[in-house]
C-alpha cells in the first residue's frame, strides 16, 4: 500500500502539487491521468525519491519514504521500488541479461541466482529468447519491454510508471497495453502508472486519478469517472462533453 498525504511541491515561486493525497491498494493498477504540465512526473518523482517534496509525507507498507513535517526522507536507493521512465535507456554497452544482472549485482545476488532471476523476468515480457542481444538490436517496443523486466528483477515493492509506451507507434502501443495488462496480472505487483492518454487510462486501469494544476480532482474506477465524472473539467478531460 503506497500513502501519499498532502504532498506539497514548488519550483522557484510556482506551487506544482498544491496538496496532493491518495491511497493505492495492495496489486492494483492506478493511473494517475491529467494533461501535459499537471504534475504526473513531479508526483512520481518524489515517490522515487527523485525530488525532495516542500510538504506532505509518503508512506509504502508501514515504511515513511519522506515526510516533511518530521524531516524524514529515505534516500532512493534505500525505497526498492521499479522505475520505468519515458525514456527507457537500456545500457548500450550490455547485454539485454547483462542490463538485467546490473541491479542484481549491486544488490550482491549471488551468480546462479541471477541467472534465475533474469531469466524468470525475461520470461515475463517474452524476452527471454534475446537475452544475449544488445539494446541496438532490439525494436523500441522490445526495448521497453526489457525495460520493464529490469525494473521488475529485484522484485520492488512498487512499480512506477512515467508515460512507458509514449516512444511506441499507435500498433505497437496497442500490443504493450496488452501485455502489461497481463503481466500485471501475473505478477500482480502495485503499479503507479503515469499517462496523459485518457484511452490507456481508462483501458489498463483499476482505479484512476485525475490531476490538474498540481491537485486532484477525482479519484474512480474507470467506470466511475467515465460515466459520473466529479466536475466539468474531469467530464472534458475524459472526452464526454455533452
Ligand atoms: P507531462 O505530461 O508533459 O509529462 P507532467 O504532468 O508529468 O507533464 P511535470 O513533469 O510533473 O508534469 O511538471 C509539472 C510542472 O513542473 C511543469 O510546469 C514543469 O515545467 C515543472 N517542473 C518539473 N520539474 C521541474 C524542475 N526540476 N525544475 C523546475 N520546474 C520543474
Ligand atoms: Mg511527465
Amino acid at each position: 500500500e503506497l500513502v501519499i498525504d498532502g504532498l506539497r511541491k514548488r519550483f522557484g515561486g510556482t506551487t506544482i502539487l498544491n496538496g496532493i493525497s491518495l491511497t493505492v491498494r495492495d496489486g492494483e493498477f492506478f493511473t494517475l491521468l491529467g494533461p501535459s504540465g499537471c504534475g504526473k512526473s513531479t508526483t512520481l518523482n518524489c515517490v522515487a525519491g527523485l525530488e525532495h517534496p516542500d510538504g506532505g509525507s509518503i508512506r509504502v507498507a508501514g515504511t515513511t519514504f519522506v515526510d516533511h513535517a518530521a524531516g524524514v526522507f529515505l534516500e532512493p536507493e534505500a525505497r526498492n521500488l521499479g522505475l520505468v521512465f519515458q525514456s527507457y535507456a537500456l545500457w548500450p554497452h550490455m547485454t539485454i541479461a547483462g542490463n538485467l544482472a546490473y541491479p542484481l549485482k549491486i544488490r550482491k545476488v549471488g551468480r546462479a541466482r541471477q541467472r534465475e532471476l533474469i531469466d524468470d523476468a525475461l520470461d515475463n515480457v517474452g524476452m527471454k529468447h534475446l537475452r544475449d542481444r544488445y539494446p541496438h538490436q532490439l525494436s523500441g517496443g522490445q526495448q521497453q519491454r526489457v525495460a520493464l523486466a529490469r525494473a521488475l528483477v529485484y522484485a520492488p515493492s512498487i512499480l512506477l510508471l512515467d508515460e512507458p509506451l509514449s516512444n511506441l507507434d499507435a500498433q505497437l502501443r496497442d500490443q504493450a497495453r496488452a501485455w502489461l495488462k497481463r503481466l500485471q496480472a501475473q505478477v500482480g505487483i502495485t503499479t503507479v502508472y503515469v499517462t496523459h492518454d485518457q484511452i490507456e487510462a481508462l483501458a489498463l486501469s483499476d482505479r484512476i486519478a485525475v490531476m490538474q494544476d498540481g491537485e486532484m480532482l477525482q479519484v474512480g474506477t474507470p467506470r466511475e469517472i467515465y460515466e459520473t465524472p466529479a466536475s466539468p473539467e474531469v467530464a472534458a478531460f475524459i472526452g464526454r462533453c455533452n
